[in-house]
């Protein structure tokens, strides 16, 4: 559909003409011939033809590259950086882990002191319902990957062998390991990759200004969608259905705040058939929304949670699955027979990872982080939401401290720009002239600052956000 190429079209012609200039200017100056990386998420042009941002430090809420130029990071690096770019307590307790253990596994019920510790603390801490294990992993995606592992697992442990397939979101993102892009409802991470796997389908986005119909309201459109998952249920068999995967609020998809009564719907439906629910809270978690977790927002209660990012402030790489009671308790028996519960990675529970989340998550509760996000979140919200008369915004929207914006033409969902015109890379190599760094996903623009950002701070993305606004309007007219 003309909706899909939108949004994955490489905006490379537009940008080839942007950093044409520079481009041809670093060539002739510096003699640059690309660079030696396959980099994540970049077109090989990108690598060829343009200097690469070098982001050589960090601090507070800013960034500065190898030029010492400053950017107000305003995506927290990748919607990770929850304490900003130099928190010495976390650098202090990585640096004392260093010095006493920097490594040993928690393989055969070894482990180490801070991977025990975390997990004591992340089932304090996560009170949306009684959880029962944590299982450590490197990254968000391994976390998802986890998740399937954990359930089918659990599902041939209770002589279930059909219940195996997932019920993922179009536009979720859930990683781009093998298992998670499949989980991903974006065609760009499949496109050519042989993905997704066969046992994942994708149920409606549940974004209600692109997908409403005319006079249907928040509830509505959520009855709906929760009736077109039920109905996708029953025709793939409910006894085939094992999981169903959700972030709370969309992140990578574009920020997109669930409808109202929403998550009470899909949960009715996913119970009433036996499905475990998954909340992927990698982005979500510890604040960002304005509650500890997103499944304290709406009310969700999760069989199983995936968490990463702000749970290390992004200083570690770590993620976390945490299982319910029921589900570990099935794990442990199956691993009794088997002789072992075989799954794992080497740095699963890595104790420097470890001690500086717990770090982290005391960091989080001593300065009391929901606060803080919830004193600055309407400034954030409210300032940036003043744009929505925009000619050329169709929707701002987003919840504590993250935000997307969306450009459409005449203010319709059905009227993308061009792609060539290349919208949203205007706006985001405005915003980086300017001195601010956001995410650009075709034209949707993604926006997730540091829990730590000031009041001031919030001022200056927001001053930063109305002149690339401008200048964009000016492009486009
Ligand atoms: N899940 C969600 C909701 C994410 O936003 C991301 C990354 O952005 C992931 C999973 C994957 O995490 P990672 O990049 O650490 O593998």
């Amino acid at each position: 559909s003309g909706r899909a190429s939108q949004e994955h079209a490489i905006l490379a012609p537009f940008l080839s003409r942007l950093h044409s200039t520079q481009a041809s200017a670093q060539k002739e100056d510096s003699g640059f011939k690309g660079h030696d990386m396959l980099a994540p998420f970049t077109a090989g042009w990108q690598t060829t033809d343009v200097n690469p941002l070098i982001i050589e430090r960090s601090e507070g809420s800013y960034v500065y590259d190898i030029d010492g130029r400053k950017y107000l990071d305003s995506l927290a690096g990748l919607w990770c950086t929850s304490l900003g770019g130099n928190e010495s307590r976390l650098v202090a307790a990585a640096t004392a882990q260093l010095n006493t253990l920097p490594f040993y596994h928690s393989f055969w019920n070894r482990t180490t002191r801070p991977s025990l510790d975390l997990a004591k603390e992340l089932l304090e801490m996560f009170t949306a319902r009684k959880m029962g294990k944590v299982f450590f992993v490197n990254s968000g995606s391994e976390a998802n990957d986890t998740q399937v592992k954990l359930v089918w697992y659990y599902n041939n442990a209770l002589g279930r062998p059909d219940k195996k397939k997932f019920i993922a979101r179009s536009k979720a993102y859930h990683g781009s390991t093998l298992i998670s892009a499949s989980l991903t409802g974006l065609p760009a991470l499949h496109q050519k990759f042989d993905i997704p796997a066969p046992f994942v389908l994708h149920t409606d986005c549940p974004h209600y200004w692109r997908y409403h119909l005319p006079g249907e309201t928040e509830e509505e459109f959520s009855t709906r969608l929760a009736k077109n998952l039920e109905d996708l249920i029953i025709k793939e068999g409910p006894e085939t259905i094992a999981a169903f995967i959700a972030e709370p609020v969309m992140g990578a998809g574009g920020v997109i705040p669930p409808p109202a009564t929403y998550f009470e719907k899909i949960q009715a439906v996913v119970k009433k058939y036996d499905i475990l629910f998954i909340a992927d809270e990698v982005i979500c978690a510890f604040g960002r929304l304005g509650t500890m977790f997103g499944c304290d927002k709406y009310n969700i209660k999760p069989d199983l949670v995936s968490l990463a990012k702000a749970l290390s402030s992004g200083y570690m790489p770590i993620g976390a699955v945490i299982v319910s009671p029921e589900i570990s308790d099935v794990i442990h028996s199956q691993s009794n027979k088997l002789g072992s519960f075989s799954h794992g990675f080497t740095y699963s529970g890595h104790p420097v990872a470890c001690a500086v989340a717990i770090e982290t998550l005391k960091i989080y509760k001593e300065r009391n982080i929901v606060e803080k996000v919830n004193s600055v979140s309407s400034r954030f919200q409210d300032g940036l939401k003043a744009f929505s008369d925009s000619p050329i915004v169709g929707e701002i929207r987003g919840t504590g401290l993250i935000l997307g914006t969306e450009f459409v033409d005449n203010k319709s969902p059905n009227d993308p720009f061009p792609p060539e015109w290349g919208v949203g890379a205007y706006f985001g190599a405005e915003c980086q002239k300017n001195g601010m760094l956001v995410r650009v996903s075709g034209d949707t623009i993604m926006m997730s600052p540091p829990f730590i950002i000031s009041p001031q701070e919030v001022d200056e993305l927001i001053s930063i956000y109305g002149k690339a606004l401008k200048a964009t309007e000016e492009r486009v007219k």
